[in-house]
């Protein structure tokens, strides 16, 4: 192992637009709005991002378009240390959330554009760089059928993968048994399994499953959250998975782990935004003192 953790991150790059309004437009109206705001995201974004700022050696696999979004999204990860040369472009546009904002209620369109375009043949030209990792983390805001070729691929060439199964949906068996770690938040963990407490108990240390101010819990453990007032929590799960890769991945206990990824999450929700209050390893370690 390298001084540092190698984490793969196999996921999405998306911008966020929002607009701020005072109303929602009608049907075929047009009205003036308040603000705009860009914030570049992702799942498989916020998680590099994340782990490298907690210190961890990060290479991004995902796929953007060919456009300004594409560009930016990948500056910024350059910008926070994370290796970007195996983000492909495809021809289309990057993954965009457009958010309309109206007395604090968004409602939301995903276009995922380019993360659709990140296939598993891609998946399959960049083995090595999985093969190089000690964690791969995966999310699901990819095809499902490269979800499938990432876990077999990490699976083949023996690397664990944590899979934070997010957003929900039900998922061959294989994706889940080849998982060494699988991280819903609650609602996430009923979409999939049936009866929770049996799933807690046929996936021991496997299982963990995020409960929000609440903690973690797995099979025979819970870890408490860190009282701390959330100012926003987007992203929070993001934080949580990318410091529970980086401790596992340099040999913690899961229970160690799981604290460490509650305190930088608690950190993290600090600030407004994904990626703007993700904490270095420094701050989590004064924080948890
Ligand atoms: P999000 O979708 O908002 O990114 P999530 O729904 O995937 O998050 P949660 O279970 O809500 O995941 O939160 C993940 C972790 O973040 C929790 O396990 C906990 O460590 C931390 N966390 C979230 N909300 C709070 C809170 N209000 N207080 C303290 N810690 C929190």
């Amino acid at each position: 192992m390298s001084q540092q953790p190698r984490i793969t991150i196999i996921g999405s790059l998306n911008m966020d637009l929002t607009a701020t309004s005072n109303k929602r437009p009608a049907a075929g109206e047009t009205i003036l709005g308040e603000r705009f705001e860009t914030f570049p995201g992702g799942k498989g974004a916020n998680q590099a991002v994340a782990a490298a700022r907690l210190g961890a050696d990060v290479t991004m696999i995902g796929m953007v378009g060919k456009d300004p979004f594409g560009n930016e999204l990948t500056q910024v990860l350059r910008r926070e240390g994370v290796e970007t040369e195996h983000i492909g472009s495809a021809d289309t546009s990057s993954g965009v959330a457009v958010i309309q904002v109206v007395d604090g209620d968004n409602s939301i369109t995903v276009i995922p554009g380019a993360n659709f375009q990140l296939t598993p043949d891609y998946i399959e030209t960049k083995r090595d760089v999985i093969q190089n990792s000690d964690i791969v983390l995966i999310q699901l805001e990819i095809p499902l059928e490269t979800v499938a070729a990432a876990a077999k691929c990490c699976k083949e060439v023996n690397v664990p993968y944590i899979l934070n199964p997010a957003p929900a949906q039900s998922l061959p068996e294989e994706i889940i048994n080849q998982a060494a770690y699988i991280t819903p938040n609650e609602s996430e963990a009923m979409i999939l399994f049936e009866d929770i407490n049996e799933a807690l108990k046929k996936f021991p240390d496997k299982l963990v499953i995020t409960k929000g101010e609440e903690g973690v819990v797995y099979s025979g453990g819970h870890v408490a959250a860190f009282p701390v007032s959330a100012v926003d929590t987007t992203g929070a799960g993001d934080t949580f998975n990318a410091a529970l890769g980086l401790k596992l991945a340099s040999g913690s206990s899961l229970s160690e782990a799981c604290s460490y990824a509650n305190a930088a999450a608690a950190l993290q929700i600090g600030s407004h935004g994904a990626q703007a209050g993700m904490p270095t390893d420094a701050e989590v370690i004064a924080f948890m003192r």
